[in-house]
């Protein structure tokens, strides 16, 4: 597959995890954003701009938020809604109360997002930005 960058359109895009992996970003679509290497990596990328970072995690977020309308979900609804397999859906909502209906759309969201609830003032730590920093 040829993808491109979200930003310029340039081919040969990178895999961008927007809540990274050392944060608990899992490794389903929803959470990539393709990007070539100078808006991946470069001065405006999410990796050395925190503000680009917290900007996609905030996009990332309201997608989930109006993607999962309702209050529950079934693992199998899950699978449905992210295009995803069972295994990563039962990964998600590994430790939640099974309700009735399901399982609860905040607690999926908030995992989706790193164990997180991002807002506009948010900081974070991240090993792989610490060290991008320092370099
Ligand atoms: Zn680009
Ligand atoms: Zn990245």
């Amino acid at each position: 597959m040829l993808s491109r960058c979200e930003i310029c359109g340039k081919e040969h895009a990178e895999v961008h995890h927007i809540v990274h992996k050392c944060e608990g970003g899992m490794d389903i679509e929803i959470n990539y954003k393709y990007l070539c290497a100078k808006h991946h990596r470069g001065k405006y990328g999410p990796h050395k701009n925190e503000n680009v970072d917290l900007k996609y995690k905030l996009e990332l977020q309201e997608k989930l938020e109006n993607l999962l309308e309702k209050e529950y979900y079934t693992i199998s609804e899950l699978q449905i809604k992210l295009s995803i397999n069972k295994n990563k859906a039962k990964k998600i909502v590994k430790g939640f109360k099974r309700y009735k209906e399901g399982y609860k759309t905040k607690e999926i969201i908030y995992r989706l997002m790193g164990n997180n609830n991002y807002s506009l003032y948010e900081m974070f730590n991240c090993d792989e930005y610490v060290a991008l920093n320092l370099a």
